[in-house]
């Protein structure tokens, strides 16, 4: 075992105390002194290098019953953030994502997302000036993370396979001179998987499919992302459901993408989303058979493909993105029932559950990237 010297005590010291505050509302020096078993001074010195670098300020005073009232230190999570860049075919959603995973500042931007240079000058510009707007309220903003409809090098460097949003070769170093800031790619399902073991960390092993206009997929295994050699690891969109079937936007027929989008069930083709699925579950819950069918069938779809992952890996369906709100529990049951029908293993126990995250999970997700790692070297 290595000696310890004092700086790795003292930084020991500085990042116990400073975890305790990040996961306690409200902490006094007494609080720290009994759990961390630190002595005054050494709590005291740290306290004030912590308030030095704004990540804690002082709290409320709590009652005392005789002597001196206790004051408290509280974490201040927005004096870092991070961007999560959401792209659409002709929207991009900025996210600005504190140390606690709380979204403090989103902006909507009808601007088209593509590899080409007036594109990304124009978005470069519009991130510069959130992230501008961020500093200038006293949020350090560490970097800005893409969520990208597409596969990534293997070196996380380059958009390698961009069909949806037409941004194959799309390069980081492109997006980090427009916006002036540390970037990052990272493949939406993964962004969102990311979200999902920000929010949930009991989350052990799970396969989750997003189903959106664009299906995506996402392992997860001992507790993190399993992103594969060529971070190719649950593109489960392009899994063969229907040999010949409909065409899908990989070139291929009968992937699972078309089957389990939500064009399937809106038989809209354009991103207008939400207004369709509004329409389409308004439809459906008022008992009209056409969609009811329609639903039906890519319920049907949907446990197809449940099951065919869950031969390779036999482990909770976490289910999210833009369909889930339209989901009840009801729904749920009836998938698992279809699932549960095509089962070789009749006495397997697991969950299908609906994602515990936002909207904006993938946006969230990929600023997390640079969250979490923040997080981690102050507290651990
Ligand atoms: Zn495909």
């Amino acid at each position: 075992m290595p000696k310890a010297t004092t700086a790795s005590i003292k930084a020991q010291n500085l990042h116990a105390v400073t975890a305790h505050i990040y996961t306690h509302h409200g902490v006094t020096k007494q609080d720290l002194q009994q759990t961390l078993g630190l002595s005054l001074p050494t709590i005291s010195q740290n306290l004030r290098a912590l308030e030095q670098s704004g990540l804690i300020a002082k709290g409320q005073t709590l009652d005392s019953t005789g002597g001196r009232r206790a004051r408290t230190y509280v974490f201040q999570p927005q004096t870092r953030c991070a961007i999560g860049v959401g792209t659409a075919s002709n929207q991009v959603t900025l996210c600005a994502v504190d140390l606690k995973g709380n979204v403090i500042a989103e902006e909507h931007h009808d601007i088209t997302f593509s590899a080409n240079p007036k594109s990304i000058a124009n978005i470069g510009q519009k991130i510069s000036r959130f992230a501008a707007s961020l500093e200038g309220k006293g949020s350090h903003v560490l970097g800005a993370a893409f969520a990208i409809k597409g596969l990534i090098s293997e070196d996380g460097s380059e958009v390698i396979y961009g069909n949806i949003m037409n941004d194959t070769g799309l390069e980081l170093t492109a997006l980090e001179k427009a916006t002036g800031l540390k970037c990052a790619l990272i493949h939406d399902s993964m962004a969102s998987a990311s979200a999902e073991l920000w929010f949930d960390k009991s989350i052990h092993d799970a396969i989750c499919l997003y189903l959106g206009r664009r299906p995506g997929g996402a392992i997860i295994v001992d507790g993190s992302i399993s992103l594969g050699p060529n971070r190719r690891n649950g593109t489960i969109e392009h899994m063969t459901l229907v040999p010949g079937g409909l065409p899908c936007y990989c070139g291929n027929k009968g992937c699972m993408d078309p089957y389990c989008s939500t064009e399937f069930l809106t038989g809209d083709d354009k991103d207008t989303g939400k207004q369709s699925l509004d329409t389409f579950f308004a439809s459906v819950r008022a008992g009209d058979e056409k969609t009811g069918a329609r639903f039906d069938s890519w319920l049907g779809y949907l446990a197809q493909t449940i099951n065919n992952v869950r031969n390779v890996l036999a482990c909770d369906i976490i289910i999210g993105g833009a369909v889930t709100q339209y989901l009840t529990a009801e729904d749920f049951a009836r998938l698992k029932t279809k699932c549960d029908s095509l089962n070789t293993f009749q006495s397997d126990t697991y969950q299908i559950r609906k994602s515990i995250c936002g909207q904006e999970q993938e946006i969230v997700g990929a600023a997390l990237h640079y969250i979490d790692p923040y997080v981690s070297s102050i507290c651990e």
